[in-house]
């Protein structure tokens, strides 16, 4: 590949003083990956002798009329034969040096190859938003020395008949722009705008020392600095009684404080504090200002002593040296987070990081606020706190941060120092050095996975390859681990015989006694541990769970959404003064909403689904709104179709449910927990804050209140209907059903009090259901990975997802067509489709999808995948999705 022909000129060769043989041919000759939308390719460029490039700097350089941002990948000997030498530009400048270590240099390109994507688009997703290509090319006059502000003396310096007879016409151009500008400054790409073929005039003027051309790093994303108080003197000889003050307070708050809090503090102005610098007290220092998100104060937290199954667990992690992978299989409240603070401790010592990845950022305040009691504050680097600074960051770093927060938290894992980072899927690339464990907890959840943009990676295989990279271990923790998981440590239990003798906990016998078993019998085969917590801390039960036919209830007039056992229990709640949470599988008020008389279905005009009926409250207004593409409009008082004024909800989201019990229990207090009332930053930690302080007395919401929560007051949980997770059309289903209704009843019952769980369905004989019930995670594995085994579905035969969509239904259909015939020429896979995906439009867009199923235990691999999607016209959008979650 090789730079498209830019409306440039040819460079000069050799650069006035600069001589041909002080360069070698060597490092003369780069390629680089460019950051520019639709660019994937290297592309060559010139390695001028004053900078001293490296592979894995961050560059910017010139790309058509722009500068654009770009990664250093090789040097080249001879650039391509068919690349003319006049045509190659020269690297602007190194925006940033070393910025990728060999092994996480290494994991980018595994990641690019294994999920067939560009390696810059996996640098883009590893790399803060902003941090490449925002970088800003600026060219500006250069001044006499001892001249003032007043361009006419510039032009003293170099009169313009001289200017005239030395510059070409673009270039005096651009000096007169400049000119007429005060501060004699523009960007390099508004000169392009302005004058044509700018880029030569330039060049021209930089050679003669009239103008300098220099980098402006990114706006956005340019460190905050704050003015900082630092007290140097305290012997107050010649201080007045206000100068006195001020030193008082600055040394009472242990002799550092933000010149805006001092000020404030004692309420005085700056000019004071320019006096005490005078006098030698105090200095003035420009700091940095870490933009990361703050934690609340928090009281300090000890260790906790380990029961006898947890400090085995830790003994065996801590034996690890190097690279190896433990699946933590623990009951919901077992204790598995205790285990993962007491792996991290002794390494933050030692001088490693540890990197935490969990599901969701409902889950972090929480989580992340256990772990700042544990191992410190954030470090909000606020003057004064110096007892604090010998703790240890405890850092999230999620999409859901501010460009600027991401970006300082970024930057502060590479100052080296020994930290903890927690955070979703993304953090996984987190480019912490001297990594010494890697924990993924509930390691079988799906948000891990990434649908699109690509890469459609997964955090838990590049979270593999990554502690593999770093040698250092991986720790898989889950109450009800992925199947994928738990085939692993099968096989290796199947091939070794020795170790893995653990079984996984059951309600029922079968585990007892494991937690005395010494660490040296838990055998180690392929760098493979299982480790079982069989019990909850302290031996409390697992909550009972009762199944409540719901078709029973209505054949017996209950006409409620609620079950009488659930009418009862949410009675007592407000009695006993505990609490519960109710799960419903979906948001808003209704999944549809259809005329009575004619049958006709509200749908959405871009997508083929129907559309949800939101409705919040009394007096709000009643939307109708598609949970695909977001259209909304208002509730029709009449049937479209037929004028008919019967229009009927079905399907209970979280807002009828809510509305439903205001109505039944008017005086239970509840918390609507959902992606509608969490959507403001913030807004997660607020509700949970407010639902621990006991301002409520039920929490009702969707998956996100599955996960990880540890509120010791639940001791009710509710599923309003199991029905919506058991009976969905992809392979997975099954797994996801029993993970979900496994996960919610695991938060009732955790502390003291014990608990109790009911699930109401119109299927109660379901495999999930039964296996749900009596907490039996082994047979309910056994039968699935049965079935999955049969029609070689993962974790034995692995998949790739073709996904094309189009405006146009017709080409889509083509396309499909043409690259699946294709495609079944190839050996060593089998394609399933095309076929039209379950919903065929979404948002106006036609959707097809090919799958591609290869032979058991192979790598999921296609030959040529380039010319697969050089199949694919130019209206259709191909994307690949390897190792696919989500297939409907
Ligand atoms: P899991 O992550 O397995 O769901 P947690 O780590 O959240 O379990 O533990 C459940 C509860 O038990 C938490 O409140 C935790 O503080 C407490 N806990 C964990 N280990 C111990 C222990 N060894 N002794 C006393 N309490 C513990
Ligand atoms: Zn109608
Ligand atoms: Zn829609």
């Amino acid at each position: 590949m090789y730079i498209n022909d830019v409306n440039l000129s040819p460079l000069v060769v050799a650069e006035p003083g600069e001589s041909y043989q002080s360069q070698t041919n060597l490092n003369r000759w780069i390629e680089v990956l460019v950051d520019c939308p639709g660019s994937t390719g290297l592309f060559t460029y010139r390695s001028p002798a004053q900078l001293e490039i490296k592979p894995g700097d961050i560059l910017s350089v010139p790309f058509g009329a722009q500068q654009v941002g770009a990664i250093a990948i090789r040097f080249l000997a001879q650039p391509n034969i068919d690349l003319p030498l006049e045509k190659i530009r020269e690297v602007e400048d190194i925006v940033s040096v070393g910025f990728f270590p060999s092994a996480y240099w290494e994991l980018l390109n595994r990641v690019a190859a294994y999920y067939y994507t560009p390696l810059i688009q996996v640098i883009r997703v590893a790399l803060p938003p902003g941090l490449l290509g925002r970088s800003q090319r600026r060219i500006r006059l250069v001044r006499g020395e001892g001249e003032q502000k007043n361009n006419s003396k510039f032009q003293n310096t170099l009169t313009p008949p001289l200017v005239s007879s030395l510059v070409t016409p673009t270039a005096r151009q651009i000096l007169e722009l400049l000119q007429a500008q005060p501060a004699g400054d523009y960007s390099f790409a508004y000169i392009q705008q302005k004058i044509k073929s700018a880029y030569r005039g330039i060049r021209e003027l930089v050679r003669f020392g009239l103008v300098q051309s220099y980098l402006e790093p990114p706006r956005l994303t340019r460190p905050k600095l704050q003015k900082a108080i630092i007290l140097i003197d305290a012997t107050d000889s010649d201080l007045t009684t206000r100068q006195r003050e001020i030193v008082e307070v600055l040394r009472r708050r242990g002799g550092e404080l933000w010149q805006s809090e001092l000020l404030q503090i004692c309420n005085a102005s700056s000019s004071i504090l320019k006096t005490l610098v005078q006098k030698g007290y105090i200095v003035i220092e420009e700091r940095e200002v870490l933009r990361t998100e703050q934690g609340p104060a928090l009281a300090g937290d000890r260790a906790k002593s380990l029961t006898a199954a947890q400090a085995n667990a830790l003994a065996i992690i801590q034996s690890i040296d190097g690279f190896a992978e433990v699946l933590l299989h623990g009951v919901t409240g077992s204790g598995k987070t205790e285990v993962y603070l007491q792996a991290i401790a002794p390494l933050l010592n030692q001088g490693k990081s540890a990197l935490v990845l969990v599901p969701e950022i409902g889950l972090t305040p929480q989580l992340t606020d256990r772990f700042r009691a544990r191992f410190g504050m954030a470090v909000a680097s606020t003057g004064g706190t110096r007892a604090r600074r010998s703790l240890y960051k405890v850092s999230v770093y999620h999409s859901a941060l501010s460009d600027g927060e991401r970006y300082d938290t970024w930057r502060q894992m590479l100052t080296g120092e020994p930290q903890v980072v927690i955070g979703t899927r993304s953090a996984v690339f987190a480019p912490l050095p001297n990594l010494g464990l890697i924990i993924l907890d509930e390691e079988h959840d799906s948000s891990f996975k990434q649908d699109s943009p690509i890469p459609t990676y997964h955090a838990r295989t590049v979270a593999q390859w990554r502690a593999e990279l770093e040698n250092c271990p991986l720790v898989l923790g889950s109450a009800t681990p992925s199947l994928e998981s738990w085939v692993s440590v099968r096989r290796q239990e199947e091939q070794g015989g020795r170790g893995l003798r653990q079984e996984p906990p059951t309600r029922d016998g079968g585990a007892e006694g494991q937690g005395s078993r010494g660490a040296g019998e838990q055998g180690k085969q392929n760098s493979l541990y299982y480790l079982s917590l069989p019990e909850r801390i302290y031996s409390r039960p697992l909550p009972p769970i009762e199944i409540v036919d719901m078709r029973l209830e209505l054949q017996q007039g209950n006409r409620s959404i609620f079950s009488r056992a659930l009418q009862e229990a949410l009675e007592q709640l407000q009695e006993r003064q505990q609490q519960g949470i109710l799960f419903i599988h979906r948001r808003g008020h209704s999944t549809f909403v259809s005329c009575r008389s004619c049958g006709y279905v509200l749908e959405c005009p871009h997508c083929d689904v129907s559309l949800s009926y939101h409705h919040t409250e009394e007096g709000a207004p009643q939307l109708l709104r598609c949970h695909y593409c977001n259209y909304t409009r208002s509730h029709p008082k009449f049937c479209p179709d037929c004028s008919s004024p019967y229009l009927k909800f079905f399907g209970s989201g979280t807002q009828r449910v809510a509305q439903e019990l205001a109505r039944q229990f008017p005086q239970l207090r509840l918390i609507r927990f959902d992606s509608d009332t969490t959507r403001n930053k913030g807004a997660h930690r607020t509700l949970l804050t407010q639902f621990a302080n006991g301002e409520a007395d039920l929490l009702v919401g969707t998956q996100m209140l599955t996960k990880g929560l540890d509120l010791p007051q639940v001791t009710l949980v509710g599923v309003v209907a199991a029905d919506g997770l058991l009976h969905l059309s992809d392979y997975r289903a099954s797994e996801r059903a029993f993970q979900t209704l496994t996960q919610v009843a695991g938060r009732a019952g955790r502390g003291e009090d014990p608990g109790r769980v009911i699930v109401q369905t119109y299927t109660p004989e379901h495999q999930v259901i039964e296996a749900v019930r009596s907490h039996d995670y082994q047979s309910f594995s056994q039968v699935e990975l049965e079935q999955r085994q049969a029609l070689n579905y993962p974790p034995y035969g692995r998949l790739i997802l073709l996904r094309l969509s189009s405006l146009d239904p017709i080409q889509v259909q083509n396309a499909a067509q043409i690259i699946a015939t294709a495609l079944s020429a190839e050996d060593g896979f089998e394609i399933l489709g095309p076929a039209p995906a379950s919903i065929l439009r979404v948002a106006n867009r036609y959707r097809w999808q090919i799958l591609i199923k290869f032979a058991p235990d192979a790598l999921p691999q296609l030959p040529d995948w380039e010319e697969v999607r050089d199949l694919c016209p130019p209206s259709v959008s191909l994307t690949i999705d390897v190792d696919p979650l989500n297939i409907m």
